[in-house]
């Protein structure tokens, strides 16, 4: 699996790769010592004539191979993508697998086909090996049980990553043949992450079927996390893509409130809450003999108990001006986004002249407005919007 996230890289690394950093997550110490477990209680039930040590250390072995398995899947991937000239950030192993973190997307359907299509290949190929391993050593039970159950799950794996659903890597190579007969990289992530959405679908269901019907909870239970992770992701990609589009070449300065009311820092929050009723305005700029001291907003109020309001001032509660994240006219919306977002804040003043005289507040920039105009623009459709 693959994801182009900016995303904060967790967990421990553990080696260094063609020059990648490889991360275990901390979830994958869940995964791995359950299916170092469960691998040999399978090889104590299959082979009761070894020992204890013989049972553990096989079913040790066999799970560390199988995520060395994982791993040369996503390296696989990162190779392809090197060559293209296309940055790997990292690969992290977690409890659903492995992925490889990747700088930006491929600049044409073929890279996109190629990156893809070399992750199966390659857990195909070491299926093939194991295979071979299996029948080479047949005669030995331990090599032979430890080779079998890595190349057929190195083979499920293959043939798992090959569902047509984004971000599998199937879906992407479903995407990029559709990218590639469109020339629409757009529609083409939107397509391929419907797609994506219905495999995840049809995995929460057979999750749900193997449950019920064949009592078989566990695995059913796994399907429906793996399909709501996948749902997870799936949405995830159609959204940014949207996002990107949506926003793309847009800035502050086109949709910021260029009213940006004020409040003195003197009143109660019992008198600003009133202003709030009356005004339905949300935010405000605080002053304080003419000069700029805070920001208001209903979100502060709210955080101080109602029955504190009389006697407590907006200049008591308020954010200091000193605490206030700042845009300039000429940000792109995308990256405000994102800042508003990662902050949690809900509004940011719009400062303009930061260079040379004395900064100057131009105007008040909200989510909301932000959302309103990636509405208006869906529903007038992609035009403008460039790409
Ligand atoms: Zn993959």
């Amino acid at each position: 699996m693959r994801l182009q996230v900016p995303v904060r890289t967790t967990g421990f690394r553990i080696a260094r790769i063609l020059g990648i950093p490889i991360y275990l997550d901390a979830s994958w110490l869940l995964i791995f010592g359950l299916i170092t477990y469960s691998l040999a209680m399978a090889f104590r039930e299959l082979h009761p004539q070894w020992t204890p040590t013989e049972h553990w250390t096989v079913g040790i072995l066999t799970s560390i191979l199988f995520f060395s398995s994982v791993l040369f899947h996503e390296l696989s991937h990162s190779v392809v993508a090197l060559h293209y000239k296309i940055p790997v950030h990292s690969i992290t192993l977690f409890i659903f697998g492995g992925i490889a973190r990747i700088g930006r997307e491929p600049s044409g359907p073929l890279q996109e086909f190629n990156i893809a299509i070399a992750g199966p290949l390659a857990s195909f190929f070491l299926a093939g090996m194991f295979a071979v391993v299996a029948l080479v050593f047949a005669s030995d039970q331990m090599v032979g049980a430890l080779a079998g159950y890595l190349a057929w799950t190195n083979l499920i794996l293959g043939a798992f990553n090959l569902a047509p659903g984004f971000p599998l890597d199937g879906g992407r190579i479903f995407r990029a043949i559709i990218w590639g007969i469109t020339k629409n990289f757009s529609r083409a992530t939107l397509i391929a992450g419907a797609s994506g959405r219905l495999v995840a679908y049809t995995m929460m269901a057979i999750g749900a079927y193997k449950a019920y019907h064949d009592k078989e909870w566990t695995s059913g239970l796994w399907l429906g996390v793996i399909g709501l992770y996948l749902l997870n992701a799936a949405q995830e990609s159609i959204a940014q893509v949207t996002i990107r589009e949506t926003l793309a070449g847009l800035r502050a300065a086109d949709v910021m409130n260029q009213e940006v009311p004020t409040v003195g820092g003197h009143i109660t929050l019992e008198e600003y809450g009133a202003e709030v009723l009356r005004t339905g305005r949300r935010c405000h700029l605080v002053m304080s003999d003419d000069r700029l001291v805070g920001m208001m907003n209903v979100h502060t109020l709210n955080s101080v108990p109602r029955e504190e309001w009389a006697h407590n001032s907006v200049q008591s509660a308020m954010i200091p001006r000193e605490k206030i994240l700042w845009t300039t006219p000429d940000e792109s919306l995308l990256t405000l986004l994102e800042r508003l977002l990662s902050a949690d804040v809900n509004q940011m003043p719009v400062v303009s002249g930061t260079g040379n005289d004395a900064p100057q507040i131009v105007g008040m920039i909200t989510r909301d407005s932000i959302l309103r105009v990636m509405r208006t623009r869906t529903e007038l459709g992609p035009r403008g919007a460039s790409k």
